[in-house]
């Protein structure tokens, strides 16, 4: 068996981590990032941009550009935070062909399982390219309150990118799992609380360590809060100011919105570290009186004030997890941050407020999932042995019974993997086939929870009603994937369904995915290289204008002319020119940028030899 990456698919970051020679390494990309946005941009030219070099153009390819995809994968179309996601997003969301949600870019469908399978694949060749092997093999998490549709299509995506996914890992337990290995917590016996708050996603999970074997007591969450919420109550408010003073509704423009959230983003992570910042945004709106910008001031106590509804939040979950724990807040023994947004001063109080004890912030909050899931792999492979994992199903489980109800099969939070059988009977007399149908959820009534599959056992000798005996069997592996078989005892007749998910793919569908995106494989390289050299040229290019305005006097005229000659030239050939082509743009440039800067040099010495002289002359 080759290595095991693990890998961390968040809702904003990605990251992916492996153990080499027993140490738990966490692999940076080729920009030197420890973590990769989980963007996927789809250019006019028809390439694949994936990580920051996506994140980069979604200013000017808002439409065209999907972030925060997990937030649909395996989702039904119809679903009420899909209905608010497709309020939001500014790429179209659109029904799939079993009724589930999928993106609609450049006129192209595509399901969820598709475009994050573009983000796996680009963490898979992150580490291949560290690692210098291939690697097929991956450990890949998700959050705890996934239902098994969404963990079905996750692990879509990962066969998709071509990786065997030997595991799904809820998001806590990798932290945790990444904690208790050789740290402190390995103590005979204490109970921890996993807060999990994240781009897009909350989980708590609170989870006992016993002589390094972790069991999970509950988890709870909520998935849709997250770090995107609090940018969005900055941006709220920005633009509300903004229309306050000029009538101007920036939300409506997604080249302006684009800009505020990456200014409110960078702004909310700002302040963690520092009391204030200034928020600049020139030339944001150009109307009738000419061009308008924004320029403010944004303290700590204020984001704080904008935010604090949110961090209440998180805080009901936390109460049930408490609950179906049978815990007091006063048991827990550690609490464990996860996740960007737990970087945040507030964060961090009000959590250590609510549990009444000093939270735990040793870890690197954006690496120890991933780092969990490498260490799940560790102990998959053999590598690493002095631990075990023991997870639970986040929802019940059941069949509908006579009359629409819902009868529990296994309960939440049941340690997997496990298996339950019941005996059912028929409700009418000389019933000859019984339908099964499979539903995950809280509610009484079938109609309420959430339908995973039905199926129907035929064959059952015709009999009075209440007499054939069938025993319905669940079975969850250790990835939390449902098998459910029913058997009538007195014929020995079986039907048995493995839970593809609602909104999953078929394995025809996957086949005919992984098949093109091999084909595309050389085509998807070299278009990203030429998106990546274009990138270059323009920062190239808005540098060396910008510096030609600045300093252009120093030169002499003549040659002054003649670079804005070559820079505007340069500047009409750059969206369409092939690699090579960009090559020699880049050298243009660049000999342009050194002359300039000769020159501001000269000027600048000419400069202090006058000021030299004039100090002597003083003298
Ligand atoms: P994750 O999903 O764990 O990668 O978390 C990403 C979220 O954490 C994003 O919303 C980030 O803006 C947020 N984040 C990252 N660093 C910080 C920071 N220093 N302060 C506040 N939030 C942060």
């Amino acid at each position: 068996m080759g290595r095991t990456i693990g890998i961390d698919l968040g809702t904003t970051n990605s990251c992916v981590s492996c153990i080499i020679d027993g140490e738990r390494i966490v692999i940076p990309n080729a920009e030197g990032s420890r973590t990769t946005p989980s963007v996927v941009g789809f250019t006019e030219d028809g390439d694949q941009l994936v990580g920051q070099v996506a994140k980069r153009q979604a200013q000017t390819n808002a439409e065209n550009t999907v972030f925060a995809v997990k937030r649909l994968i395996g989702r039904r179309f119809d679903a009420p935070d899909v209905a608010q996601a497709r309020r939001s997003c500014p790429y179209k969301i659109v029904e799939g062909p079993n009724g589930d949600a999928w993106i609609d870019v450049r006129g192209k469908e595509m399901s969820p399982s598709e475009v994050s399978a573009l983000i796996l694949k680009e963490m898979r060749e992150i580490a291949e390219d560290y690692l210098q092997e291939e690697v097929e093999d991956a450990i890949i998490t998700v959050p705890a309150y996934f239902n098994d549709a969404q963990r079905q299509a996750t692990k879509d995506a990962g066969r998709i990118a071509g990786l065997q996914v030997s595991r799904i890992v809820n998001e806590p337990t990798a932290a945790a799992l990444a904690y208790g290995i050789g740290g402190e917590a390995q103590r005979s016996s204490m109970k921890v609380a996993v807060y999990d708050l994240g781009g897009g996603t909350f989980d708590i999970s609170i989870l006992e360590l016993t002589d390094g074997l972790f069991s999970v007591l509950s988890t709870s969450g909520d998935t849709y809060l997250g770090g995107e919420d609090f940018d969005n109550a900055i941006i709220d408010y920005i633009a509300d100011e903004f229309e306050e003073a000029h009538g101007v509704d920036l939300l409506e423009q997604p080249m302006a919105l684009q800009r505020l959230k990456e200014e409110a983003e960078q702004a909310k992570c700002e302040l963690s570290s520092t009391e204030e910042v200034e928020i600049n945004l020139p030339f944001i709106h150009t109307g009738d009186d000419g061009p308008l910008h924004i320029e403010m001031t944004l303290t700590r106590a204020k984001l704080e004030e904008l935010v604090d509804h949110l961090i209440e939040r998180s805080l009901d979950p936390c109460r049930t997890a408490l609950q179906d724990a049978q815990l007091r807040r006063s048991d827990v023994d550690q609490i464990l941050l996860v996740g960007g947004m737990t970087r945040m001063p507030k964060v961090r109080q009000r959590v250590g407020e609510f549990f009444k004890q000093e939270v735990d912030t040793s870890v690197n909050p954006d690496e120890v999932v991933a780092v969990g899931a490498a260490v799940q792999g560790g102990i998959v492979t053999g590598e690493l042995t002095d631990v075990l994992l023991l997870d639970v199903t986040p929802l019940t489980l059941g069949v509908e019974t006579a009359g629409g109800v819902f009868t529990p099969l296994i309960e939440r939070n049941t340690t997997v993997p496990c298996s339950h059988t019941e005996i059912f009977s028929t409700s009418v007399d000389n019933q000859t086939m019984v339908p099964i149908h499979i539903l995950q959820g809280e509610r009484a009534m079938a109609v309420d929870n959430k339908s995973l599959a039905r199926f129907e056992l035929t064959g059952i000798p015709p009999a009075p009603r209440g007499v054939p005996k069938i025993a319905v069997t669940f079975s969850i592996d250790e990835n939390g994937m449902v098998n459910v078989s029913a058997r009538d005892e007195a014929t020995g007749q079986e039907q048995s369904a493995n839970i593809v998910a609602d909104g999953g793919l078929n394995d025809g569908d996957i086949d005919r995915i992984i098949a093109e995106a091999q084909q595309k494989e050389e085509e998807d390289r070299l278009a990203r290289q030429v998106m990546e050299k274009r990138n270059q040229a323009e920062g190239m290019l808005y540098s060396t204008e910008r510096s030609l305005q600045a300093y252009g006097s120093q030169l002499p005229a003549e040659e002054f002319e003649e670079l804005m000659q070559d820079v505007e030239t340069v500047k009409g050939l750059i969206s369409d020119a092939t690699l090579d082509e960009l090559e020699t743009i880049l050298a243009t440039l660049e000999a342009a940028a050194h002359r300039l800067a000769q020159a501001m040099y000269d000027a600048m010495e000419q400069q202090s030899a006058g000021d030299t002289s004039a100090d002597e002359e003083a003298m």
